[in-house]
C-alpha cells in the first residue's frame, strides 16, 4: 500500500504541529504520525489564555481543542505529551525523546520530520526577574498559575511590561478581575504594528478605563521580599509596586533543536524554509513561530508569531510531504486585538516600516466613516490609515481602529493585498450592505475612492505632521458651531456652504490646506478651489486624525 509504514513525526502538537498531523491523515491512511509536545497539553488555544486568565472563558476544558484521546480516536494519531524531544539525529534520521513523567530516554525514526516547537516568551536577565508573583503567559500551566497567584495572594495592583497584544489582552482582562493595572512600554506608543497616530485610540480606551500607561519607559530591576509585594523600577526612576507583574515583551523563536542539527536558520534568526515550508534538511519541515517567512510583496524575511499563519504552515508542510504543491504565500501580519470596547485591527505594511526600509514612493490616507449607514441608529466611526504604491495604487497596509465593523474591513483589505490588488480596485469591490451592517459605499469602496482620487491628482493632499512648518494658510470649512468647540491653530473660517460666495477674501497666491471634520467637507472644498484658480490641498483625516496626534487645538 502506498506509503504503508511510512513515519511523519511531529515535534509540538498545537497551531502548527497540530494542523500538520491532522492535514497528514488526510493525505494518507496508511502512515504513523507521531506528535511529541513536552507540555500536558496538545491542541490547546493559547489564544484564549488571556480570558481564561480574565475568568471570562471559566473552565480550564473550554481551552482544549482537541484532547490525545480525540486524536487517536478519530484521526489514529499517537499524541504523547510530556514528551520533550532533545536532539536530532539527521543522518540516521532519529529524533532523541525524553519521556518526562519517568524521565526514560528513546530514539525514533522518521521518514519526514516537522518542527512546530513555536516560540518562547522573551524574559531579559534583569535583577529580580525571577522573584515570584512575575510570570509569562504561553501555556494552560501559565495561566493557571497567574490564576492562583491572583486568588491567593488576593492581588490588587497588576504591572504589564509591553503594550504588545498580548499585553493589552492582559490588561483588560485583569480589570476585568479588579485589578488597578500599569503598562510598561519601552516605545513612545503601545502597539507597534500600528503606527503612532493610530496607537492613539487605543491609549485613550485604556487611560478611560483606568489604566496607567508608561510608555517610552523601560525597566530596570524588579524587587521585592520574598512574600511581600513586588516593585518595578524603570530606567527613569520610577516605583510601581505591584502585587503581579506579566512580562509581555515579546517572543524568540524556538530554534535551539534545529540549530543544534544544523539547520539553516535565516536573518532574523528563525528555521529558514522554502515556500513548502522545507528546511535545509530535504527531509525536515518547520512551521509556525519558530520559522521565518518572507513578507507578502516583498523579499525581506519576518518572524510573525500568529496562529493562522501556524495553522497554514502546518497544513502546506503536510501537503509537501505528500506530494502536493501547496505554497506558503508569505505573512502580512494580519492581527486583530480587542481592547474593552474597541477594536484594533491592522494588515500589511505600516509607515514606520516602511520609512525605515527607506520606501518613499507611498501615499497614505486616512479616513472616519461610520461602521453602518449613518441613517440607522447606533453608527460608530472606524478610524482608518491606508497606505498604497505611489503611482500604480498597490495596496500596502492598512490600520483600523473602532467599536465594531473594523476586523471586517481590515479582513477584505488583508485579502486584497495577497491578491496583489490595487485602490482602483477597492473602489469597485462589491460588498455586503443592509444598513445595520455597512453602507452602499463601504468603508472599504471609500477607502479606494480616496486613495483613487490623490492617485489621479483630484485631490492632493496635506498630511498633519506636516503641520507644524506649513507657511501657507489653513482653511477650516466646517460650520460655525464646530469651528467655535475647537480648531486648529491658526485657521481661518469659512464653512463650505459659504465658500463659493466668500472667494475674495482667500489669498490666491498662498496655498491653502483646507480641512474639516474627517476629510469629505475637505475634499469637496478642495476640489472647488482648485478649479477657481487657487492651490489647495485636503488634510487628510481632517482634524480628526490632526487630534490624535495632539494637533494644535483653539
Ligand atoms: P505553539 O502553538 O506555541 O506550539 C508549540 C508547542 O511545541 C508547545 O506546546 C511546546 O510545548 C512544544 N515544544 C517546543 N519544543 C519542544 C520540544 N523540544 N519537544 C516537544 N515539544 C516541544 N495568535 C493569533 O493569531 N491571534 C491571537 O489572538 C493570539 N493570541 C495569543 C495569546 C497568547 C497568550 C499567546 C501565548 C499566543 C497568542 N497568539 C495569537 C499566537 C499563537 O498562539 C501562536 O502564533 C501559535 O500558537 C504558534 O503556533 P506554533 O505551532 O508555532 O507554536
Amino acid at each position: 500500500m502506498e506509503n504503508e509504514g511510512r513515519r511523519i513525526l511531529i515535534v509540538g502538537g498545537v497551531a502548527g504541529g497540530a494542523s500538520a498531523a491532522a492535514r497528514a491523515r488526510r493525505l494518507c491512511e496508511h502512515c504513523t504520525i507521531v506528535v511529541f509536545d513536552r507540555g500536558p497539553f496538545v491542541s490547546f488555544a493559547n489564544c484564549g489564555l488571556p480570558y481564561y486568565v480574565g475568568n471570562v472563558i471559566e473552565n480550564e476544558r473550554d481551552l482544549l481543542v482537541a484532547t490525545p484521546e480525540l486524536f487517536r480516536q478519530r484521526f489514529d494519531i499517537d499524541v504523547r505529551v510530556e514528551h520533550e524531544v532533545l536532539a536530532i539525529d539527521r543522518e540516521a534520521k532519529r529524533i532523541h525523546v525524553r519521556n518526562l513523567r519517568d524521565g526514560k530516554d528513546f530514539d525514533e525514526a522518521y521518514d519526514a520530520l516537522i518542527l512546530s516547537p513555536g516560540a518562547k516568551a522573551l524574559r531579559p536577565p534583569l535583577e529580580g526577574i525571577d522573584l515570584p508573583g512575575i510570570f509569562v503567559l504561553r501555556t494552560i500551566p501559565d495561566s493557571r498559575k497567574i490564576r492562583a497567584w491572583i486568588d491567593e495572594t488576593r492581588a490588587k495592583r497588576a504591572v504589564i511590561i509591553g503594550g504588545g497584544f498580548i499585553g493589552l489582552e492582559m490588561a483588560e482582562n485583569l480589570v476585568h478581575r479588579g485589578l488597578q493595572v500599569h503598562i510598561v512600554e519601552m516605545a513612545p506608543q503601545l502597539l507597534p504594528p500600528v503606527d503612532p497616530e493610530m496607537a492613539v485610540y487605543v491609549q485613550e480606551e485604556l487611560e478611560g478605563k483606568g489604566v496607567a500607561l508608561h510608555l517610552g519607559e523601560s525597566v530596570r530591576a524588579f524587587t521585592g521580599e520574598a512574600g511581600a509585594s513586588l516593585a518595578v523600577h524603570t530606567k527613569t526612576g520610577t516605583v510601581l509596586p505591584a502585587d503581579l507583574v506579566i512580562l509581555a515583551m515579546g517572543v524568540r523563536p524556538e530554534t535551539r533543536l534545529a540549530k543544534e542539527a544544523g539547520l539553516e536558520l535565516g536573518p532574523r534568526g528563525g528555521i529558514r524554509v522554502d515556500a513548502q515550508m522545507r528546511s535545509s534538511d530535504p527531509h525536515i519541515w518547520a512551521v509556525g513561530d519558530a520559522v521565518e517567512v518572507s513578507f507578502v510583496g516583498s523579499d525581506d524575511a519576518a518572524l510573525v508569531p500568529l496562529a493562522g499563519p501556524a495553522n497554514r504552515q502546518g497544513r502546506i508542510a503536510a501537503d509537501a510531504i505528500f506530494g502536493r504543491s501547496s505554497n506558503f504565500r508569505g505573512v502580512q501580519g494580519t492581527a486583530v486585538c480587542g481592547v474593552f470596547d474597541l477594536t484594533v485591527a491592522a494588515s500589511g505594511m505600516n509607515e514606520k516600516t516602511l520609512r525605515r526600509a527607506g520606501m518613499t514612493n507611498f501615499e497614505t490616507i486616512y479616513l472616519h466613516p461610520g461602521h453602518h449607514a449613518g441613517y440607522y441608529p447606533g453608527a460608530k466611526p472606524i478610524h482608518m490609515k491606508l497606505l498604497f504604491s505611489v503611482p500604480e495604487g498597490r495596496i500596502l497596509g492598512v490600520q483600523a481602529v473602532g467599536a465594531a465593523g473594523v476586523e471586517r474591513r481590515v479582513d477584505v483589505l488583508s485579502m486584497a493585498m495577497q491578491k496583489e490588488a490595487t485602490v482602483f480596485d477597492l473602489e469597485e469591490a462589491e460588498l455586503c450592505y443592509a444598513p445595520q451592517f455597512g453602507a452602499a459605499k463601504d468603508p472599504v469602496n471609500l477607502a479606494g475612492m480616496i486613495a483613487a482620487n490623490v492617485l489621479r491628482g483630484d485631490m492632493p493632499l496635506a498630511q498633519w505632521e506636516d503641520l507644524p512648518t506649513h507657511q501657507g494658510l489653513l482653511l477650516d470649512v466646517r460650520e460655525e458651531k464646530e469651528f467655535a468647540a475647537g480648531h486648529l491653530e491658526g485657521a481661518i473660517h469659512l464653512p463650505l456652504s459659504e465658500l463659493r460666495q466668500r472667494l475674495d477674501e482667500l489669498d490666491s497666491k498662498r496655498e491653502i490646506w483646507v480641512y474639516c471634520g474627517v476629510g469629505q467637507r475637505g475634499y469637496y472644498a478642495t476640489r472647488l478651489l482648485n478649479q477657481r484658480g487657487f492651490r489647495a490641498r485636503n488634510l487628510s483625516g481632517g482634524i480628526t486624525t490632526a487630534r490624535t496626534y495632539g494637533g494644535n487645538r483653539s
